[in-house]
């Protein structure tokens, strides 16, 4: 007979039995998962965090129990299991279902509530409040403060050094305007996430996110009263202000899509385009994280079909305007978002491969995780640079001078792990690489 705990209780949010059911414990996952080459153990493998995911689901563990916080937080949540399941198991749902369940049983600090919302709820869905703490950034590690700070030897200011260390060396929020003509016929309409990060410190990225479609022949409008897409707020446990965000987004998008009178919503838009694999993952399982409220769920699955990764879209709709020549060893590392979580892999190299004279160098375990993965580099530092320090020895051993990816947080952790090492080698978003090579 199985002991039964008093408490915690799956929440409508925990990972259930049909998802938890279909792992059979096989292990073909195993070679796979970034944190159990790092620290081997069981539990901090795909298949030991689902056999503790059923334990909770079963009552014989709470889930506020220290252990299942631990091992379900030393989780990527990089998806690399889910591509090597043989039987379909969904790991992305079930760790982020099982992050909800901490965060709704397990005590915080006032500390740590404190950061949650700032975190959650000033910064990520207020481009302005983000752009400026951006900018700070930007301007402290400028003037030097990561010296200033490790030369205290206080733990908590060297954690704020590491920190710095991931900010890129400007940030600009300077995107597209509203509208982007397509150049020559018009092939097709897209809607633009600005995004958070990428709208608040990556904004020239998106800028040539969209002069690269309106090359093609694609016209990119960018709607208004746009947030954050709550990526980071899914994968953080918060699923409920990351629904808050989904809905705002949805009705922007919708509301923009109204300006076309006489339409339904999306009907004339081809395409949700997202240049950031996570904030593409995300917004692809709307449907999945609206599935519970009646008034929003078709909303949010209609939005989702929606959604496109820039590459993916491009690559799909077929390259218009050859680009000149570039002339550089690059290679490419996909983001676990977009290889993992959206299933794209070969549309990226499409892409890079019809750049004249770029050489594409094979990077060894270009589908593992760099250790950015959301949060991860700041909630869980030393296993994160573990996993950054092996992607930083594949990339310098490729003798790449350029190392192309399609994710802000791939972008600041595999820059500032180069930088690290000592390496020149830069780190460039794919849609700026083809920006370049279309040129002005
Ligand atoms: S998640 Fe998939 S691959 Fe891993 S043990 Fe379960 S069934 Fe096997
Ligand atoms: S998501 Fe990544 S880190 Fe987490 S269990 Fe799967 S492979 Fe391992």
């Amino acid at each position: 007979m199985t002991a039964t705990f008093p408490l915690p209780y799956p929440n409508a949010d925990a990972p259930g039995e049909d998802l938890i059911a279909r792992c059979v414990h096989c292990g073909f996952c195993l070679p796979t998962c970034p944190t159990f080459a790092v620290l081997g153990v069981e539990m901090d493998s795909p298949r030991g965090r689902i056999r503790l995911m059923k334990t909770v689901w079963e009552r014989r563990l709470g889930a506020d129990a220290a252990g299942f916080d631990d091992h379900i937080s030393k989780c990527l949540d990089c998806r690399a299991c889910e591509t090597a399941c043989p039987s379909g198991v969904e790991y992305g749902k079930l760790v982020e279902g099982a992050r909800s369940q901490i965060v709704a049983v397990r005590p915080r600090s006032r500390i740590e509530r404190a950061i949650r919302v700032a975190a959650f709820d000033w910064l990520l869905p207020h481009r302005r409040a983000l752009g400026a703490f951006a900018s700070i950034s930007v301007l402290a590690k400028r003037l030097g403060a990561r010296a200033v700070l490790r030369a205290t030897h206080l733990r908590a200011a060297g954690r704020m050094a590491d920190l710095l260390d991931l900010v890129p060396d400007r940030a600009s929020a300077s995107g597209p305007p509203r509208i982007v003509r397509a150049r020559g016929e018009r092939r097709a309409r897209v809607a633009l996430l600005r995004g958070c990060v990428m709208g608040s410190v990556f904004a020239p990225t998106n800028a040539a996110t969209a002069r690269v479609l309106a090359r093609n022949g694609i016209e990119v409008f960018v709607p208004d009263d746009q947030t954050c897409c709550g990526a980071l707020h899914a994968h953080a446990g918060e699923r409920d202000r990351a629904r808050a965000l989904a809905r705002r987004n949805i009705a922007a998008f919708e509301k923009a899509e109204g300006s076309e009178r006489g339409r339904a919503p999306f009907e004339s838009v081809d395409a949700v385009i997202v240049n950031a694999a996570g904030c593409g993952a995300a917004m692809k399982e709307y449907g999945w994280l609206l599935k519970d409220d009646p008034e929003w769920s078709t909303r949010a699955s209609a939005f989702a079909a929606k959604v496109k990764d820039a590459t993916e879209y491009l690559a799909d709709i077929g390259v218009r305007e050859q680009p000149r020549g570039l002339g550089v060893r690059a290679t490419w590392d996909d983001p676990c978002h977009l290889l993992h979580g959206q299933k794209v892999r070969e549309q990226p190299r499409a892409l890079l491969a019809a750049i004249p004279e770029l050489e594409l160098i094979p990077l060894a375990e270009a589908d593992w995780c760099c250790g950015s993965a959301g949060t991860y580099n700041v909630t869980q530092p030393d296993l994160a640079r573990a996993v950054l320090d092996r992607k930083v020895g594949h990339i310098l051993r490729s003798g790449a001078d350029v190392v192309i990816t399609a994710n802000p947080g791939c972008l600041m952790q595999i820059q500032a792990g180069l930088r690290a090492a000592g390496s020149r080698v830069t780190v460039v978003h794919l849609m700026d690489l083809l920006d370049q090579a279309y040129g002005p």
